[in-house]
């Protein structure tokens, strides 16, 4: 046996389980979970601590992959790791790698700090036939090329479409229908940062429930939480209930954080943002730069729209109530939404799953500590269709063990990258990635295709 945890809570929502037991983890597999005490070359005692399956994010954006060097920018990663995310579902908002199956294969010749699976990102299809106005629509000749290079994407393991029309408005119907197509043959995936949020929020989620209806295809609304956390997210979680009633296969996901982060060039902060979040400048921080730390005047904003569109911002401008129903709700998902450049950015990016842990779970018992893990690994495994997030025997042995009375996020808006307390060991494949809350090993994780 290479690994024995003796004597843990177990929590596995796929199979109901939440028990004090022994589990033997061998050749990456999970091999045995007993009531006998277990020996094994890494014996790990489990007293006060719970082993649930490996988190699952379902909402991040990978580091870079430089061709040149063969590398990958690791900080995202490491941050995921130390969380307790064993998976993350890269490729969103339409962003991602200029070539995904070219990312994934060279995950598998270098390896991650996690596994990563990737949706194919529209905005590198639409590069690809050199669409230069993100206004503007495109014809119908460059869509079925869209379409066929998604194809070619998707048939290299990538898990389904993302999708930013919140950053392309030119998207229109017919663009988002026929590229989506592509999906149909193997019921993958469409993922999409809708078109619009606060008082359009309804209609951009119809918008896409339109795709799902049509086209029979799984459909996930991304980081619902900073699309309608202002007023709106009864009404938006309903559209989506209906649409679930309805028979469609539709979902979201959200942080549990009040505060949205994009750069500051971004359409999001066209003209009126202030009017439609009902908000004031001062409550945009810069997260970037030389004025990192600061709160925007009306001066400053404007100067780095011009100067600077590539600074990065913090909103603070979602209702904690808003965000709290969203993330409660039994259908919703757990996505960091987190991105790191050379260590700057969001704290949701280092902190998102202790801070539910935490947060939601252990202070404001908003949920149970079962409700929280499973939103954290089978229900988006199995949203995803994806081959992890339970602790079945013979599954791959991908564990976070984590001291449930202590976790906490520690990641802030000055100290982004700042590690959680509490996630002890994380296990990839049967191998020790984290030992003590540090890690030991940043090259276990692969591709997960589809
Ligand atoms: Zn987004």
């Amino acid at each position: 046996m290479d690994i024995a945890i003796n004597n843990a809570l177990i929590i596995d929502p796929k199979n109901k389980v939440h028990s004090k037991l022994n589990m033997g983890v061998h050749n990456g597999k999970i091999v045995e979970i007993t009531q006998q005490k277990l020996f094994a070359d890494e014996v790990i005692d489990g007293s006060d601590m719970v082993v649930s399956p490996g988190f699952i994010d379902a909402h991040m954006h990978e580091g870079d992959y430089d061709k040149a060097s063969d590398s990958f920018q690791l900080g995202i990663f490491e941050g995921m790791l130390k969380m307790g995310v064993t998976t993350a579902i890269g490729g969103n908002c339409g962003s991602g790698p200029d070539n995904p199956c070219e990312y994934l294969d060279a995950a598998d010749r270098l390896g991650l700090p996690i596994n990563l699976a990737l949706l194919a990102p529209h905005e590198q299809l639409r590069k690809k036939i050199s669409a230069a106005d993100k206004y503007l629509p495109v014809g119908i000749e460059d869509i079925h090329a869209m379409k066929e290079l998604a194809e070619e994407w998707l048939h290299g393991g990538c898990i389904g479409i993302s999708f930013g029309i919140r950053y392309i408005p030119g998207i229109d119907k017919r663009e988002l229908h026929i590229v989506s197509e592509a999906a149909v043959k193997n019921r993958k995936i469409i993922a999409a940062h809708i078109r619009d949020d606060a008082a359009q929020v309804m209609a951009s989620i119809d918008e896409l429930m339109e795709v799902a209806d049509c086209l029979h295809v799984p459909v996930q609304v991304s980081h619902i939480g900073s699309m309608g956390g202002y007023g709106q997210m009864d009404e938006a979680l309903a559209i989506i209930d209906f649409n679930r009633s309805k028979g469609l296969d539709v979902s979201a996901d959200c942080y549990p954080y009040t505060a949205f982060s994009t750069c500051i060039g971004e359409t999001t902060y066209d003209d009126g943002f202030l009017e439609r979040y009902r908000t004031a400048y001062e409550h945009i921080e810069i997260a970037d730069g030389p004025y990192r730390g600061k709160r925007c005047t009306a001066e400053l904003f404007k100067k780095l729209r011009v100067e600077a569109p590539n600074t990065i911002t913090i909103g603070h401008v979602m209702k904690q109530s808003e965000v709290d129903k969203a993330l409660i709700h039994p259908g919703i998902l757990i996505g960091s939404d987190g991105f790191m450049v050379d260590g700057k950015g969001h704290p949701r990016a280092a902190g998102t799953f202790p801070r539910v842990l935490s947060e939601y779970v252990r202070k404001r018992k908003l949920l149970s500590l079962q409700e929280a893990i499973s939103k954290m690994s089978w229900l988006t495994a199995e949203r995803f269709g994806i081959a992890r997030g339970e602790l079945s025997i013979g599954c791959a042995a991908d564990i976070v063990i984590f001291n449930a009375e202590e976790v906490e996020d520690r990641a802030t808006f000055e100290n982004p990258t700042c590690s959680p307390k509490g996630i002890e060991y994380v296990v990839l494949e049967g191998r020790i990635a984290v030992k003590n809350g540090r890690i030991i090993k940043r090259n276990l994780g692969r591709s997960i295709r589809k």
